[in-house]
């Protein structure tokens, strides 16, 4: 049976077989596990969120990416990180389920560097917030279209 989480991307617990793979973020020591296909969006707006948002290399490591399980507290409901397409970032500081832990003059910074790079917002989830948390919110062949856009706009600068 081939797994697929919840935005529809492949997921499996052998991370080989969906091209996990560990990626530094530039300007940081911050290294994140995410699928190769998406990795420049991830890592992309990672850089971005800490130089703009937050630092995320600071303190012990609390940062995540790519891991095999459910969305938490919904058993058989394959989580985002589950495919390597999510990240958590600076998890204890915006623990599950608590809004407002961002100061409100960043949010609107955070939305747009989440649209940016074509993912979602846990603190734009509609039930349970997950502020830490940010996921791909496009197929895959979006994903590519994205990624070939941003390369160019960058070669532009
Ligand atoms: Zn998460």
């Amino acid at each position: 049976m081939k797994l697929i989480s919840s935005n529809g991307w492949p997921a499996s617990k052998d991370r080989e077989a969906i091209g996990v793979k560990s990626f530094q973020v530039p300007g940081t020591t911050l290294k994140l596990q995410c699928a190769e296909a998406c990795a420049p969006l991830l890592i992309g707006f990672t850089a971005e969120f800490h130089k703009l948002i937050e630092p995320v290399d600071e303190g012990k490591l609390d940062d995540w990416g790519y891991a095999f399980r459910d969305i938490r507290g919904m058993t058989g409901k394959l989580s985002n990180h589950s495919s390597g397409t999510a990240i958590d970032l600076n998890a204890p500081k915006h623990p599950l389920g608590k809004v407002g832990t961002f100061p409100n003059e960043k949010v609107p910074m955070i939305r747009a560097l989440a649209k940016k790079y074509g993912l979602i917002w846990g603190g734009d989830y509609r039930n349970r917030k997950d502020e830490m948390h940010f996921e791909i919110a496009l197929p895959p062949a979006k994903v590519a279209a994205l990624i070939a856009k941003l390369e160019k706009q960058n070669e532009g600068i």
